[in-house]
Formats: structure tokens, C-alpha cells, sequence
């Protein structure tokens, strides 16, 4: 996907992507017959979709924040052929203009690889801050729960990512809601991960989302379309109700973390139906 750039209030935001991976149609749509998921997106021969990795560059003219850093360059070789990585999120945040060392926030919705990769890159064998000036943000209870290495996900914590950025001080664990810059604060909103947030940006009176994977796609609108990675299924059907009830009145531009061709989107409701609508 190219960079897509749209105004929000004083703010300019730029949708930037890593490229495209491939993942298992069945575990993007859990318990969604296939019949069904396959109308808004083609499985390939060995069932794989074809998803983007979103991150977003927030220029509020004082600061440059990039909200996710999708999967990165520091997969081993065999995971790197599994997901086809395409590693675009220099190159791509270098059109935008601005270089990494022109980053001063970056924030991390939750700590899944596919989220935080680029966080870090191998210098001399050890994981160095792909952002030096930056100050890095993610939720504390993320941390914990990947420090668990828990059998159900510990192959989506990956260390390196956060750890030597957490070690160094770079990197600020926050438990809870938190304004992280004026215009930029973070929300909680459990079903994918407890500890997940949403990242609210504000600025003249109008509103975006960076929801991540509560709602990753404009394919996962319905509410009960909920993926198999989700730890609190029932959650995230509660949670994504609740977020249509503000979203949709208030005209939030909700951004979608993993959806290859809509990066943003206003989400609507029509007969009882959620859809949206391209800016
Ligand atoms: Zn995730």
C-alpha cells in the first residue's frame, strides 16, 4: 500500500505501511465459516490471506509520533519465508520526508512482533533503537504478560523488540490510560490482549483511532467476526460494540492496523449492518 496522507484538526497523519504478510485465513476469522470470509477476502492454495502491517506518522508540527512499527527485519530466516516479509517501513516513513532520527515518540499499541519489529534493529549482533531520539511507549500489563512466555503466545513476544529499549530507559511501560503528548493519549480496550490500547488522536475538534487489532480490518466489522488469536473473544464483541457506540456518533476516523487496502475508514451503521465509508 502507498503512503496515504489525510489532515486531522492541526494535525497531518500519514498511513505507513511494512507491506503485506500471509497468514492463515482461519485464525484472522476464528469460528467464521469459511463460506462466509472468503466473500471479502480470497484465500490462496494453502488458505493464506494477504494483510498489511499500518503504522501511522502523527506530524502535529511540534512532534513526529509513529504509532506501531510493524513486523521488522529481525524475524529469523524460516519465520521470514512463512509470513513473506516485505520489511517496508523505513524505506516507506523515508518518503514521507521524515528520517528515523526524526522520530520523537514512538507508541506501541500492544507488543505482538507484528506490532513492534521495527522498534529495534541488529547492530553488531545486539537489538539497537531503530528511533535514537525517540521515547517509546507501551502498556506495562503487555510486558508482563509476554515476560510470561506462556505457551498459548509466547511465539508473538518477542524480546529484543523492547526489552533492550526498556533496560536503557528509552522505552516507558504505562499501566493504564495515559496522554502521552497533547492530542496523542492511550485507552484501554481489552479482547484481543487484556492490556491492549486503542491510541486516540484529537486536534480541532476531530477525532482518529488507531483501534489495532480490536477491530484489524474492515473485514472484521461485524461485531462477532473475531479472530482466533483473540485471548477474550467475549471481550472484544462487548468492546467493539462500545467503541461503534462513540466512533459513530462522535465521526471518528478509525484506523485499521492490518487491512491491506483501507487504512482508514468512518464507520457507519445502516439497518443494524456496520459498514464505512472512505474519507
Ligand atoms: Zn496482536
Amino acid at each position: 500500500m502507498k503512503n496515504q496522507t489525510i489532515t486531522l484538526g492541526d494535525f497531518e497523519l500519514t498511513a505507513i505501511s511494512d507491506g503485506t504478510y500471509v497468514a492463515d485465513g482461519g485464525a484472522f476469522f476464528g469460528v467464521v465459516p469459511k463460506v462466509m470470509w472468503e466473500k471479502k477476502v480470497k484465500a490462496d492454495q494453502f488458505n493464506r490471506i494477504t494483510v498489511s502491517c499500518n503504522s501511522v506518522l502523527v506530524r502535529t508540527g511540534k512532534q513526529n509520533v509513529l504509532i506501531e512499527t510493524g513486523i521488522g527485519n529481525k524475524l529469523e530466516e524460516k519465520r521470514k519465508k512463512i509470513f513473506e516479509t516485505q520489511e517496508k517501513l523505513l524505506e516507506n516513513l523515508r518518503a514521507t520526508g521524515v528520517s528515523p532520527e526524526e522520530i520523537d515518540i514512538v507508541i506501541n499499541s500492544h507488543l505482538h512482533f507484528d506490532h513492534c519489529g521495527w522498534n529495534t534493529v541488529y547492530q553488531n549482533g545486539a537489538a539497537m533503537a531503530t528511533f535514537p531520539r525517540a521515547k517509546y511507549y507501551a502498556p506495562e500489563g503487555e510486558w508482563k504478560h509476554g515476560s510470561l512466555q506462556l505457551e498459548r503466545d509466547r511465539v508473538s513476544y518477542l524480546s529484543p523488540n523492547y526489552d533492550p529499549l526498556i533496560q536503557s530507559g528509552q522505552m516507558q511501560l504505562i499501566d493504564g490510560n495515559a496522554e502521552i503528548a497533547p492530542g496523542i493519549s492511550v485507552e484501554v480496550w481489552p479482547g484481543h490482549t487484556r492490556n491492549m490500547w486503542g491510541v486516540f488522536i484529537r486536534s480541532g475538534g476531530k477525532t482518529a483511532c488507531y483501534i489495532s487489532d480490536l477491530i484489524p480490518t474492515t473485514w472484521h466489522l461485524d461485531a462477532t467476526w473475531v479472530m482466533a488469536y483473540d485471548l477474550f473473544p467475549l471481550e472484544t464483541i462487548a468492546n467493539r460494540k462500545r467503541y461503534y457506540s462513540r466512533a459513530i456518533p462522535e465521526r471518528w476516523l478509525t484506523i485499521f492496523t492490518h487491512d491491506p487496502d483501507v487504512p482508514w475508514a468512518y464507520v457507519e451503521r445502516t439497518d443494524n449492518k456496520i459498514s464505512y465509508k472512505a474519507p
